[in-house]
């Protein structure tokens, strides 16, 4: 069997049989993996605890004919607040869901990886709302659908700009409006993390506007899933037909 090693991100895990584990983790070289830990669920190891999700790991694989079996493991980065702190765990968890839903078995997604182990990092330094919205922009930027900001993506117009709606490309004024609202203060602190300037969003933007970012970031997510869920689906009629 072929022995391979590399760094990963647990995404989440599940139960198989008795005893053992499916891990689906994000790696850094080999993309989304899927691998047996045997015997994790017997006895509380440490072994075991180094794959709960959000876990950052270096690992050992043997390569399977179905799925690899994941052997040994170490932390490659602690995140203790992140353990121990509900909100931050469950901000945590978006990201990973999103990064599973948006990635397949295999392929390589290194600026992905950057990104994630990157952001977990973060949430467990600061634990600001705002690592998730930043998250998701870019996420989005690595997409290739950043949202419109500046300029209504209906009639053009530059003022009054008072919605946004992924499902449209960006933001809506006044007359044609549609999806969600937006403040101008947030839609500000949006184009600032499209711009780079996280750091300065972090440092500057009140809890009510992160909250309204967090939230927006989640609808902006859900849209863009649903829209790929939509033309995956279409490719695949097309592949049976
Ligand atoms: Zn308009």
């Amino acid at each position: 069997m072929a022995l391979y090693r590399d760094d990963g991100v647990v995404l989440r895990n599940y139960k198989l049989g008795e005893a053992d584990r499916i891990i689906v983790l994000l790696t850094r070289t080999k993309g989304k993996v899927r691998a047996v830990a045997k015997g994790v669920r017997r006895t509380k190891s440490k072994f075991g605890s180094r794959l709960e999700p959000a876990s950052i790991i270096h690992a050992q694989f043997y390569e399977g004919r179905n799925l690899d079996i994941v052997t040994q493991t170490e932390t490659l980065t602690v995140l203790p607040k992140l353990r121990s702190d509900l909100g931050r765990y469950g901000r945590a968890a978006v990201m990973l869901e999103v990064v599973d839903q948006i990635t397949e078995d295999g392929g390589s997604h290194p600026a992905l990886y950057k990104l994630l182990t990157g952001a977990l990092a973060e949430l467990d330094r600061e634990g600001n709302p705002l690592v998730v919205p930043a998250f998701v922009v870019k996420i989005l930027a690595l997409e290739g659908v950043q949202p419109l900001l500046d300029t209504c993506v209906s009639c053009g117009r530059k003022d009054d700009l008072v919605a946004i709606d992924i499902s449209q490309g960006g933001v809506l004024c006044r007359s044609c409006r549609s999806g969600d609202p937006i403040t101008d203060v947030a839609r500000a602190a949006l184009q600032s993390i499209m711009d780079g300037q996280v750091r300065h969003v972090l440092e500057t933007t009140d809890e009510a506007t992160a909250m309204q970012l967090e939230s927006l970031a989640a609808r902006m997510m859900e849209q863009h899933l649903e829209r790929r869920l939509r033309s995956s689906a279409v490719v695949d009629q097309h592949l049976t037909q």
